[in-house]
């Protein structure tokens, strides 16, 4: 019973830590798993003192909205070096969106030459008309569906009228696949930004006053009522308020396949690194007040969280500079290369334990997107994916980004840090060794959905 490949480290499983622990490898895939004395294997690698988690799998990213699909290569890479191996690319892509069987398999071209790690994709609707393409969508492999009730932009990423909204909702509910909702209402933001506008209002603050909570909840009301009324699985994108996850609850509770995630920056930023970084700590939604993030971890430890994720949107950092009008900068933040580093803070300074990361930055994203049993754990006939953290004092340095120059930039640039990745394995290669990507473009491969989504 030889194996190809022995990792040693602490490994982190859901219900707990195994000390000095091994993962055995055969092939692509997770062989055995124990404690003590290693089985023998052509190669061994000792992490000894390090945790070893399941490769991340960060379920809501976008890697083609600032530069179309050649953008899959950079970002891939800073997910390498941030111990994400699977991502889930969103579908608002440039200059079109993922719309259709047709432009899907396009874009899985893309992934298979030039990503770094394993991709999943979304699809997404046109505004008119676009309702028939959704079985097709699905069959060729998309994991979950995103749809908007905002409008950035009418192709790029449109809002869904009501009608549509309802009639795709029935159309998804049929594939099982569930459907994300970027979820702000347009009207109380857009009466919100001209009313600013007309008192000369520009400054950074105005982007958090623009986009009030009430905007948020009245998007999760609406879809969470449609959610009832179809029976699709609705998930709200981003959830920058506790009080979005006790919707999805509540709806829950009386019967609807409803869920929310929360993206990393709305458990630790808040209205003042607004402030702080301009241009560079903007996002939709925003981030809020430090009493919400508290309420935020509350919603956590509840377990009313579907699962962390980071949005990241590596914008050019001239698309996130500041010149006096806050609402002319690009909305997004990079967030992968920091996303594991932060997560084990965050938890190390909330008194929560790693197997938190494990479960909700891994196995649950794999969950609600249909990856499992594939990835998302340490198990055995699972991929060989590992994110291996080494614990100790670090400081976040956006230029070790490993992506295009234009997007060496992080909000948490500078920020301590209680671990960094020392290495990342993706189906039992190594892809970080902690200072180099050793992954190509290529290396990371497409991965359709395997079985039925959360609810089914
Ligand atoms: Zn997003």
């Amino acid at each position: 019973m030889q194996f190809d490949r022995v990792i040693k480290g602490d490994i982190v499983l859901p219900e707990g830590v195994l000390e000095r622990g091994y993962v055995a490898i055969r092939g692509e895939t997770i062989a055995a798993i124990g404690q003590g004395v290693a089985p023998l294997a052509d190669e061994t690698t000792d992490h000894t003192g390090m945790l070893i988690l399941p490769g991340l799998v960060d379920g809501h990213m976008h890697t083609g909205s600032a530069v179309g699909w050649p953008g899959i290569e950079g970002a891939s890479m800073s997910a390498a070096a941030g111990g994400v191996t699977t991502c889930v690319d969103m579908p608002y892509d440039v200059p079109r969106a993922t719309t259709d069987a047709a432009i899907f398999a396009e874009k899985v071209g893309w992934v298979n030459r030039t990503s770094h790690v394993d991709m999943a994709l979304y699809g997404t609707i046109t505004k008119h008309d676009g309702v028939d393409a959704i079985p097709g969508l699905a069959a060729a492999g998309a994991c979950s569906f995103k749809l908007s009730t905002y409008e950035y932009d009418a192709t790029r990423f449109p809002r869904i009228d009501n009608t549509t909204m309802v009639a795709a909702f029935r159309e998804i509910a049929k594939t099982g696949l569930m459907v994300a909702i970027h979820n702000e209402d347009q009207e109380i933001v857009e009466g919100a930004i001209a009313a600013a506008r007309a008192t000369g209002r520009t400054d950074p603050i105005m982007h958090a006053r623009t986009r009030p909570p009430l905007c948020e909840t009245m998007a999760d009301l609406a879809i969470f009522e449609m959610a009832l009324e179809t029976g699709a699985h609705v998930h709200i994108a981003h959830s920058s308020l506790a009080r979005g996850l006790e919707l999805a609850e509540m709806f829950r509770a009386q019967g609807a396949r409803a869920s929310g995630e929360v993206c990393i920056q709305y458990l630790c930023m808040t209205e003042d690194d607004l402030v702080r970084l301009q241009g560079f700590g903007k996002c939709n939604p925003p981030f809020r007040t430090a009493a919400e993030v508290e309420r935020m971890w509350d919603v956590l430890r509840a377990g009313k969280i579907a699962y962390v994720s980071t949005d990241h949107a590596p914008w050019d950092r001239v698309r996130k500079e500041y010149h006096g009008d806050i609402f002319a900068c690009g909305a997004g933040l990079t967030g992968m290369q920091s996303f594991a580093p932060l997560m084990a803070t965050l938890l190390e300074k909330r008194g929560l334990p790693i197997t938190v990361m494990a479960s909700l930055c891994a196995e649950r994203p794999a969950r609600f997107h249909g990856l499992w049993p594939k990835k998302g754990a340490i198990r055995v006939g699972f991929d060989a994916d590992l994110c291996v953290l080494e614990r100790g004092e670090f400081t976040f340095d956006e230029a070790t980004i490993q992506d295009r120059e234009g997007a060496r930039w992080s909000p948490y640039h500078g920020r301590a840090m209680s671990a960094r990745v020392a290495a990342t394995w993706l189906r039992g290669n190594c892809i970080w060794d902690g200072s180099v990507v050793r992954a190509r473009p290529g290396t990371g491969q497409f991965v359709p959905r395997q079985g039925g989504g959360f609810f089914a």
